[in-house]
């Protein structure tokens, strides 16, 4: 099995630069700043048109281009360097990994998602999920950790957000453009792409098997659209989360069982699968099959894959949480059940919920009660998951129940912008010269002490201006193609203004998330917002999932405000949503606003990603912020639940924060015209944040917390380690 690169299509390439292409098909690329400064120098136009893809835009440079660089001596210099590292870090002699677990074994992981955000040039995710699964990988490929990752091929996971001028989301589909994306067909002995039937249904599903290389961590790619399934699966992995249930069961089956089927297929030894939330968690009945069709016993096979397996919950929010009704179960399982030699009610109570036994299969019971590891993504949503689960383990008091947390984080080289990364280069004692690798380190970040107040502040205002660039040019191509309403010029931010402090919300509109919560007391907004000297404006972004109607009417009421003039435009709506718009968003705002319903963000991550880059965090106590805020790095508004009348409490704490607080803050200019306190919150923001909250010390807590316990159950050791390296022998 094997994939290849279509070389074929980059003839008009010369040999000298040739590299380029395998650079372009190896995700490394997007978090190596200089290298994408690289494809950027080729042709400037085509990198913006093709939205940063460099699959699209090798192919569509004319080869005068290529000739061009080829013979430059500057270009070919930076390609020389650039193509050393990047094989290098392809071929490393040392990894943390291989340093802290040195010797025999490869233990290697599998991971599974339903989404996955490696890029915005792959609609693979909708929201934060997906982009946490896909720092999760990268991570594992700085570190060296082997892994292999599984998730879907949603071909039309592009849902493009258009507002209309009443406000009513509107999605437009578009369908990714396989050959010009950076994704690769696996190929089979015979060169034909590689289809794999997933076991036991009637009539049968089959998948083909594509891959992203991300880093050194392969991620493959399970796809429905092919001739050899009935017209109605091929539709299976068009778009994420089908809404219809019985589609949702046939995605989960298609993800879990022939997730895990592929994985065989490819011939991956792995010692541990982790699940990146329920959506998977049939691959962990599969794997129960497989030992009992090898003659192992049910509780033999049970304890085993339990012993190996990771599960992750991301949420605490019910409709999250998938449960499938008996009735379907059985349409599906009837034979599986019968492989595993348990009776049909033997086989329900694997997935029954304790809070609603008659209501199904439910996949998030079942991943707990398969699993022996398994964890929360924040402090607080750790203690939520044990109140939730408690009754699956009605031996256990609420605080012993065995749910662990492991606080989620982000990849810092993929969310801090290069600008600041280059300014943290250029105070950097020379002892670190090696700083990248090493950014969980807090005393890597007590350089930023060492920048002064005004190149910081100087970097953040250009960061503003792309962001406000970036919103008019999308505004005046829109107006300009003639498919633009003039009142939705105002409501998407053509009238913002760089010198006012400038507050950022943008996530899905998913109504936990309380994105009108500013809308409160409309009296006091526009004090706030038409402050003569002390300006205040507000930019939302964010998609309303397409089935989600309370989740339209609550974006609708926002983007009537931002329409309305008595804000003055100092209120926008920018569409579409996605992972470039994110970047832009994190970097660019002064201040990033979080209010969710308390207890119902997990962790929430972007403003993780906005705190690393000097972004201020105003956000609800809850997830991740209870132990990121240290009183010193941004605002926390306490989260008191709401009364039946009257103004809610938190809305009233973010008023008299954003007014008394934070506008005399951010507005309090010495002669030099910089907000020194403010930067030194920026500065204390960056230090605090980046380190704690970057994927490698998460990823670093999963392997010393769970993996050598895993590695016992898998080689059946039992014994007690130091490190893997005693006993992780591959199965
Ligand atoms: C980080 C990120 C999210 C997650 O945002 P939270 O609401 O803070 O969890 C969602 N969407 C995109 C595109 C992101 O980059």
């Amino acid at each position: 099995m094997k994939t290849e690169i279509p070389y074929d299509r980059f003839a008009h390439v010369p040999e000298r630069i040739f590299g380029l292409v395998d650079l372009a098909y190896n995700l490394w690329w997007s978090w190596h700043s200089s290298a994408s400064v690289l494809f950027k120098q080729l042709n400037r136009e085509e990198w913006k048109m093709s939205r940063h893809n460099p699959v699209r835009m090798l192919q569509d440079t004319p080869p005068r281009y290529f000739e061009r660089a080829a013979t430059n001596p500057e270009f070919l210099r930076r390609y020389d360097i650039i193509m050393h590292r990047f094989r290098q870090y392809m071929e490393p002699r040392t990894s943390w990994f291989a340093q802290h677990y040195p010797g025999r074994v490869p233990l290697t992981i599998a991971y599974l998602s339903s989404e996955f955000g490696v890029h915005h040039s792959l609609p693979f995710y909708a929201g934060g999920l997906g982009v946490l699964a896909g720092d999760h990988i990268k991570a594992a490929s700085d570190l060296g950790v082997p892994t292999v990752a599984v998730g879907f091929m949603y071909a039309e996971g592009y849902l493009h957000q258009h507002i209309e001028a009443n406000g009513w989301q509107k999605n437009v589909a578009e369908i990714l453009d396989r050959d010009a994306a950076p994704v690769l067909r696996v190929l089979d002995d015979n060169g034909r792409q590689l289809v794999v039937q997933v076991p036991l249904l009637d009539p049968p599903i089959h998948v083909a098997v594509w891959k992203v290389q991300v880093g050194r961590v392969p991620l493959y790619l399970l796809d429905t659209h092919i001739d050899e399934n009935l017209p109605e699966n091929r539709s299976i992995s068009h778009r994420l989360y089908l809404k219809e249930i019985e589609s949702r069961l046939r995605q989960e089956v298609v993800l879990g069982i022939g997730g895990r089927k592929v994985i065989h297929t490819l011939g991956i030894d792995y010692s541990a699968m982790h699940l990146n939330e329920g959506h998977s968690a049939f691959a962990l009945l599969e794997r129960l099959r497989e030992r009992i069709v090898a003659g192992m016993s049910f509780e033999e096979a049970r304890e085993q894959v339990r012993g190996t397996s990771i599960f992750t919950t991301h949420t605490p929010v019910p409709a999250a949480h998938d449960v499938f009704p008996e009735d379907l179960m059985s349409k599906y399982f009837r034979n599986y059940c019968s492989s595993l030699g348990l009776t049909w009610d033997e086989f329900m109570a694997l997935g029954e919920d304790p809070h609603n036994p008659g209501a199904g299969f439910n996949m998030t019971a079942f991943a707990f009660r398969m699993s022996r590891f398994h964890n929360g993504v924040s402090k607080k949503h750790g203690e939520v998951a044990r109140e939730m689960w408690q009754p699956l383990w009605p031996e256990h008091p609420v605080e012993k129940v065995p749910i662990d947390y492991v606080t989620n984080g982000v990849h810092v080289p993929t969310w801090l912008n290069h600008r600041i990364e280059w300014l943290i280069d250029r105070y950097m004692d020379p002892i670190h010269p090696d700083w990248r690798e090493d950014y969980d380190n807090p005393t890597i970040w007590e350089v930023i002490d060492e920048i002064p107040d005004e190149e910081l502040w100087r970097e953040h205002q250009w960061l503003k201006m792309k962001l406000f660039a970036r919103i008019r040019e999308r505004k005046r191509l829109k107006w300009a193609g003639h498919r633009d309403e003039p009142a939705n010029l105002a409501a998407e931010g053509l009238m913002l203004d760089t010198s006012a402090l400038t507050i950022g919300f943008a996530r899905r509109f998913a109504e936990y998330k309380r994105a009108d919560l500013i809308f409160q007391d409309l009296d006091r907004l526009d004090r706030i917002v038409n402050n003569r000297w002390r300006p205040v404006q507000f930019i939302f972004a964010g998609k309303a999932h397409p089935a989600d109607e309370r989740g339209k009417q609550i974006l609708q009421r926002i983007y009537l405000y931002a329409q309305d003039p008595r804000f003055g435009g100092r209120i926008a709506f920018v569409e579409d949503y996605d992972e470039q718009l994110a970047h832009y968003m994190v970097h660019g705002v002064d201040v990033w606003m979080n209010t969710p319903v308390p207890l119902m963000e997990a962790s929430g991550t972007s403003g993780m990603k906005a705190g690393m880059n000097g972004v201020l965090n105003l956000s609800v106590l809850d997830g991740w912020w209870i132990e990121g805020y240290n009183g010193r790095n941004g605002w926390a508004i306490e989260g008191r639940p709401a009364t039946m009348e009257g103004i809610e409490p938190d809305a009233e704490m973010l008023y008299d924060l954003i007014e008394n607080e934070i506008a005399p803050l951010y507005y309090s200019r010495t002669m030099d015209d910089i907000p020194h306190k403010w930067v030194r919150m920026m500065k204390e923001s960056i230090k605090s944040i980046a380190p704690q909250y970057s994927s490698i010390r998460m990823l670093k807590e999963y392997i010393t917390r769970y993996y050598p316990s895993v590695c016992t159950y898998a080689t059946g050791s039992g014994r007690q380690m130091a490190g893997l390296e005693e006993v992780c022998l591959p199965r």
